[in-house]
């Protein structure tokens, strides 16, 4: 074609007419099928058959916030209950450095020998997905995590203790419906997320640490109540004399405790978990334990006295939702809290009118 600019007398720029343009719109691109969201019968037949990639949506399901997602969760749950409970549940717990995931690492390596199933779940109130290091990130635990049979869920991101508990506690049901027969669950063992663990497991493992100077600093004194079992880490190189006098101090200390309600008194042994030493004892050790009260029936009635625990702790999480996300009583909070900020309401009667105008709400 053409262009008075390109006469030889013009000055300005050149135009070419140019090559044909390719499409804007690739014309292979197909739309991606939009992803479907599982029936609950869906979710409960994959879960039964062990299909990993469904128990973990169904996890997602029960972390989610979302109500039709809590709903859902429910269903499931609900279908998955049936095939629950026959599994052993154990707690670990110890300060951060104790070595907990190097030895859950180890301690599940062990179990898997023996046959069966692993899940590795977690409760850290304190933790978000985006920060640091995660309780059951799966980079801590090595080898567990290539494991064909073991399942790590880190914890439930950060959320009230009581929140993030009972998702924990939900992941249970769905961990043993998909024929998971061992469930370990970690927590750091510096906050009150113990007692949480400790109404969700059926064994309670306190590592601790020796060579810290004076041993029983530090720890609270209610974990050590809650601990059915003792184990001092890192009894390897120059440190097992002092992980061997922790130990004598540790079996001295406990008998200041009374009894735990299993009426077993809490073993005390040093392992290293880094080096493997120890590990068969205290297996050993946690298989007297399982022997012990499923003969003595407190295996039994621990686990239904956890049950009511749930019961009344779902109540109570409920309860609390439906008040605190009605969006009267929000305003009504909102306003309250600037009169009883400036005295002009004492906080009694400011919350009897919160709570009066609730309950004739539902009356
Ligand atoms: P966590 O914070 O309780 O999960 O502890 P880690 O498992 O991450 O361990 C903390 C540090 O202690 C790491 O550097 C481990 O290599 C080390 N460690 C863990 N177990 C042992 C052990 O049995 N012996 C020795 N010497 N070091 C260990």
């Amino acid at each position: 074609m053409e262009h008075p600019e390109n006469d030889e007398q013009y000055t300005g720029l050149n135009v070419n007419s140019g090559i044909a343009q390719p499409p804007s719109v690739n014309p292979y691109f197909k739309p991606k099928a939009r992803r479907r969201i599982l029936s609950v019968q869906e979710y409960v037949e994959g879960i039964l058959k062990g299909n990993v990639t469904i128990l973990s949506k169904a996890v997602t399901l029960v972390e989610s916030s979302i109500p039709e997602h809590q709903a859902l969760a429910q269903e499931v749950i609900e279908k998955c209950l049936p095939y629950t409970g026959n599994s052993r549940r154990i707690g670990i717990t110890g300060v951060p450095g104790a070595g907990k995931s190097t030895s859950i690492d180890v301690f599940g390596l062990h179990v898997l020998k023996r046959g069966g199933k692993l899940a590795v779940l977690a409760i850290d109130p304190s933790s978000e997905r985006t920060k640091g290091s995660i309780l059951g990130d799966k980079t801590r635990m090595e080898k567990l995590s290539v494991h064909p049979d073991a399942f790590i869920r880190p914890s439930p991101s950060a959320g009230s203790l009581g929140g993030v508990a009972r998702k924990t506690r939900e992941t249970i049901v769905l961990c043993e419906a998909a024929g998971y027969d061992n469930i370990f669950v970690e927590t750091v063992g510096v906050g009150q997320s113990e007692t949480a663990v400790h109404s969700m497991v059926d064994f309670f493992l306190l590592i601790q640490l020796a060579g810290t100077g004076d041993e029983l600093q530090g720890i609270k004194r209610g974990i050590m109540e809650m601990a059915d079992g003792i184990v001092i880490n890192k009894a390897d190189g120059d440190n097992i004399d002092r992980a061997k006098l922790a130990q004598a101090e540790f079996r001295n200390a406990l008998h200041l405790f009374p009894l735990p309600p299993s009426g077993i008194a809490p073993e005390v042994l040093t392992y290293s978990g880094y080096f493997e030493i120890g590990i068969d004892e205290v297996w050993q050790m946690i298989d007297r334990y399982f022997d012990a009260v499923k003969k003595s029936g407190y295996f039994e009635r621990k686990r239904h006295e956890q049950e009511k625990y749930w019961m009344y702790e779902s109540i109570n999480d409920q309860l609390k939702a439906n008040f605190y996300n009605d969006p009267v009583i929000e305003d009504m909070l909102k306003a309250k809290e600037q009169l009883v900020l400036g005295s002009r309401q004492s906080s009694f009667i400011a919350a009897r009118d919160v709570l009066d105008y609730y309950f004739n709400k539902k009356s």
